[in-house]
């Protein structure tokens, strides 16, 4: 099939929950993706931050395939050989005593809600919790995760919602602080909201968050599945603050770009709060995830790419805010994590990325505004300037056409 008849059956057959660029893709290597007419691009958004290794990087898919030959599901009915390494790893690179594993980035954060309420009802015997989020946040895509989203289309339609939630804005610590009452549990958020546009919250405010969690005894969750492993330039974005919180949720990256890994990450004193029935999930920590999960960190380890996001993240924001163009609104971002918006009188960012598409660089818009510029984190410097080249063209360009 080519590309054309391609998207015609998927057309025909699946649910139109996405809508992606027009592209069909047949081969990852790196930072770069081959379509079925033969084309090249580099993938500027890393299947939206799970691709911080590159596509199909030698030592995980090494992992992958000698794991397939041995065992790859077990179910936690029984132990596998490869779990206890994997927890272990995962507990040394967040300096965490304790790991649960599950699969999706939503699943985790579903994890992470029940250890809270589980957590307050032993500890303080609450049972009609509340837990601080806030506005424009996004933790997946479950009934619970949407029951405290904000965005109108991510709910409308699939109530009824899982109660207990309460809204701030991103950024107001005294708004935060004006929500806290004796049912309040814990304070839910990402430490930059990612599929909200890339919002950088201002400096100082996790730091805020936390100590505003230590004074009235609540649970701190921050949520690193997009965030984590390196994407902002430290092992986790919250590190930026010098600060630790009490559940780490994390996902994506996890699973090297091949396998979906997610878990939550914590002390023992709350996860402890989980005895043998009260939560699982079939696939969590089944070997063959485990298996890649151990390559994911090593690799991440032994290859810097950490260091690399935060060397060349700095290094490339800096250049994109060097180009002139009015179209542009801001550019910010921590690491290889950045959002380039544009003004609304210029368009939307979906046409800019249709013609970053055509030069090469596969980007997409985030709402309606913003292009993500999230590529793997081994991506060179080089590779940047020449990314950075041709998105000064396409802004240039296309900022012009029918404004
Ligand atoms: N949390 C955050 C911060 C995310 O960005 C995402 C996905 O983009 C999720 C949770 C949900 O992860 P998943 O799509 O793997 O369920």
């Amino acid at each position: 099939m080519n590309t054309e008849q391609e998207i015609k059956v998927v057309d025909k057959y699946s649910a139109k929950n996405y809508k992606p660029l027009p592209v069909v893709l047949c081969e990852g290597n790196g930072i770069w993706v081959t379509d079925l007419e033969g084309n090249k691009y580099v993938d500027m958004l890393s299947g939206y931050s799970s691709l911080n290794h590159g596509h199909r990087h030698p030592k995980i898919i090494n992992a992958l395939i000698e794991q397939a030959g041995k065992i790859t599901m077990t179910s936690r009915a029984f132990h596998n050989d490869k779990m206890g390494l994997f927890l272990q790893k995962l507990c040394d690179f967040s300096g965490f005593e304790k790991a649960l594993p599950m699969n999706t980035g939503a699943e985790a954060v579903e994890t992470a809600i029940k250890a809270a309420r589980k957590w307050a009802k032993v500890n303080k015997n609450i049972t009609d919790s509340e837990i601080i989020a806030f506005n424009d946040n996004f933790h997946g895509r479950t009934i619970t995760a949407i029951s405290f989203s904000s965005e109108k289309q991510y709910r409308d339609g699939f109530g009824p919602y899982t109660p207990g939630f309460v809204l701030a804005n991103y950024g107001d610590i005294a708004g935060v602080e004006k929500l806290i009452n004796e049912k309040t549990i814990a304070i839910i958020l990402e430490p930059i909201q990612g599929e909200a546009g890339v919002i950088v919250p201002p400096k100082g405010f996790l730091k805020q968050v936390r100590d505003l969690c230590t004074k009235h005894e609540i649970l701190m969750i921050i949520d690193e599945v997009q965030t984590g492993f390196g994407r902002t330039g430290k092992n986790f974005c919250y590190e930026h603050e010098g600060i630790k919180p009490d559940i780490v949720v994390v996902g994506k990256a996890l699973g090297g770009g091949v396998y979906p890994v997610s878990a939550i990450i914590c002390n023992d004193r709350i996860m402890s709060v989980f005895k043998p029935g009260d939560h699982g999930s079939t696939f969590g920590g089944n070997p063959l995830a485990a298996a890649i999960g151990i390559a994911a960190l090593d690799v991440l380890v032994d290859e810097k790419m950490v260091e690399n996001s935060a060397e060349l993240g700095e290094y490339f924001l800096n250049k994109l805010k060097t180009i002139e163009c009015d179209a542009i609104k801001e550019v910010r971002g921590n690491g290889l994590m950045i959002g380039l918006e544009i003004k609304k009188e210029y368009g939307g960012a979906r046409k800019y990325c249709e013609a970053l598409m055509e030069k090469g660089l596969l980007c997409k818009e985030t709402h309606e505004q913003v292009i993500r510029f999230t590529p793997p984190l081994i991506i060179t410097k080089q590779e940047l300037d020449d990314a950075f080249n041709k998105i000064n063209e396409v802004i240039c360009e296309v900022s012009k056409q029918d404004k």
